[in-house]
């Protein structure tokens, strides 16, 4: 999945820093991330600062290997986020291009593509938390923690992450398979979707696929968790066996079909970077 960079290892405990040269950027405007013209390769601080742009760079994360030769000093990479004001273009200079995050995962895997989907989220976090929604004050940058603090009514905000709940619905050998309705959505998914406030996460499953789909699910099982920047989201994978009949009541406004499909039938998933697809392979080779 895209967050098995081993042995790399992303680390995101706060820190208040300056860049040092050899820190990368992740230069980030709604057209994508700046990235080298011939791969995914992010511009050092010092080749960013020829660019020539006033954006300021906060610190974001760093990507840590531990070297086995000298396990005391790992190998430590720093990313910094170039911010700037509202409105303020953000420029491609020759030779480097924007791609959106989502489409490095297939393009190059690996810790500089989680990297890109973690900066996405905190980017648009960033981006989008600029004033106070109390009073209306312009926000700064808190000095101490991951947030931004109204210098007026003392509010304080931090990271929005939205979780969500992702499920195998299962009865004997076949698994449930869904896919949206939407414009462009032609993989076939599991059942999906927010956990609503006042709800908890195994009551959002059954909840999500009773309107869906129209079934009733039990002896639910977690699976595991994935951090998915693209959207800002948190999923929660479950596994859930069918309780009583098995006919389809689809949701028309979400979904375009539903469909019961056997271990043996299950088309291969287009890639491993999501949740959703790793529960389906692990479904069909009886792993789940
Ligand atoms: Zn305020």
């Amino acid at each position: 999945m895209i967050q098995d960079i081993a042995p790399w290892h992303l680390r995101n405990e706060f820190m208040n820093v300056a860049p040092r040269p050899g820190d990368l950027v992740l230069d980030m405007d709604r057209e994508g991330v700046l990235s080298a013209g011939d791969g995914l390769r992010f511009p050092t601080v010092e080749t960013w600062r020829t660019f020539g742009d006033d954006a300021a760079l906060h610190y974001a994360f760093q990507i840590v290997r531990k070297d086995e030769s000298c396990p005391e000093q790992p190998v430590e990479e720093r990313f910094f986020l170039a911010l700037r004001e509202t409105g303020r273009q953000a420029p491609t200079p020759e030779g480097w291009r924007r791609a959106m995050p989502s489409t490095l995962r297939g393009e190059s895997p690996g810790p500089l593509a989680y990297a890109a989907a973690t900066g996405w989220h905190l980017f648009c976090w960033y981006d989008s938390t600029r004033c106070c929604g109390r009073c209306g004050e312009k926000l700064l940058f808190s000095e101490t923690e991951r947030a931004m603090i109204c210098p007026r009514c003392g509010a304080v905000y931090y990271p929005r992450i939205a979780p969500c709940v992702i499920v195998a619905v299962t009865c004997g050998d076949r698994l449930l398979l869904t896919r949206y309705a939407r414009p462009g959505a032609k993989n076939l998914v599991l059942v999906a979707g927010f956990v609503e406030a006042g709800e908890t996460a195994e009551e959002a499953v059954h909840r999500e696929v009773m309107e869906e789909t129209g079934l009733k699910v039990k002896n639910l099982r977690y699976f595991g968790s994935q951090p998915w920047g693209f959207s800002g989201t948190l999923a929660l994978g479950y596994v859930a066996e069918l309780d009583g009949p098995d006919d389809i009541r689809l949701d028309t406004s979400e979904l375009a079909e539903a469909l019961w499909v056997d271990r043996s039938r299950i088309p291969p998933c287009p890639d491993s970077a999501s949740l959703t697809m790793e529960m389906i392979t692990r479904f069909s080779r009886g792993e789940l």
